[in-house]
């Protein structure tokens, strides 16, 4: 009986290429690019992109921005800053929901002035953190972070108590306080702190600009420069921050750019 389930769960890994290529604002460009090397640069919509590598193949992936608008824009690898590969990319419409919540500490929602002058001082360090950038090759096979349904996904239009904010650049994961919260795959800790809107916040760097990010945690397991593998415990579930309960928000970014990082995980259902 073991040996089947594990047959299954092999075979149906097997079956999900990840990351998975959805051109539409949030979502990421994935192309097999014939003879390209580790050391080209990708650019799409004027952000830099990533070469990774799977199963002997090597592709190029780029960020879509959630301000882009839809259209054909150029994918382009460049080598020595000239062109070795072209391809128009059509960039299609997405359609996030909309989401009203209610938030309890309206502090939250409407920060009082010593409040935003805390995020107004923490703003350069998240910036920071999230724009690094190491020269490894990244494994974008992801695994998730937390176990539970996922309570949110990423893009959706957000009201808080009545008042449109930003839209929701992560992924929540329902999952009770104090469960354990891992790392989506091998990286570095570029930062770990307590954030007004995030409360605590682990950023992992893996490689080529390829950063996950863990909000809420009720407690960090790790310290900034520590190299941690996939699935490794980094922190656990909490409610510090913006939250309405107890919950995993995971964000991933590339070249600072939020995307959706369900494009990154196996369908849910497969651990
Ligand atoms: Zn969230």
């Amino acid at each position: 009986m073991m040996r089947l389930s594990l047959f299954l769960l092999l075979f149906s890994l097997s079956l999900f290429a990840l990351p998975v290529h959805k051109p539409v604002p949030g979502g990421i460009v994935v192309l097999p690019v014939p003879s390209v090397s580790l050391n080209d640069e990708v650019r799409f919509v004027n952000r830099r992109g990533v070469v990774f590598k799977q199963k002997g193949q090597l592709y190029a992936l780029a960020p879509v921005p959630l301000s882009v608008k839809p259209g054909i824009y150029i994918f382009k690898v460049l080598r020595d800053g000239k062109p070795l590969y072209k391809k128009l990319v059509k960039i299609g419409p997405a359609h996030y929901a909309e989401q009203h919540l209610t938030v309890k500490n309206r502090r939250k929602v409407n920060p009082n002035p010593a409040d935003l002058r805390r995020i107004r001082a923490e703003a350069p360090r998240k910036k920071k953190a999230k724009i690094f950038r190491s020269e490894q090759i990244p494994d974008l096979a992801m695994v998730w972070p937390a176990k539970g349904p996922v309570s949110s996904a990423f893009g959706l239009r957000r009201f808080f108590n009545g008042q449109p904010r930003s839209p929701h650049k992560g992924l929540d994961i329902a999952a009770p306080e104090g469960a354990p919260v891992r790392a989506a795959t091998d990286g570095v800790v570029v930062d770990a702190g307590n954030f007004f809107f995030s409360g605590n916040l682990v950023f992992l760097e893996h490689g080529e600009g390829v950063m996950t990010l863990y909000a809420h945690l009720s407690k960090m397991a790790v310290k900034p420069g520590e190299r941690v593998k996939k699935g490794q415990v980094i922190g656990f579930v909490g409610h510090t921050g913006r939250v309405t309960g107890p919950h995993l928000h995971f964000s991933v970014l590339v070249g600072g750019v939020y995307v959706d990082p369900a494009l990154f995980l196996p369908p849910t259902g497969v651990p």
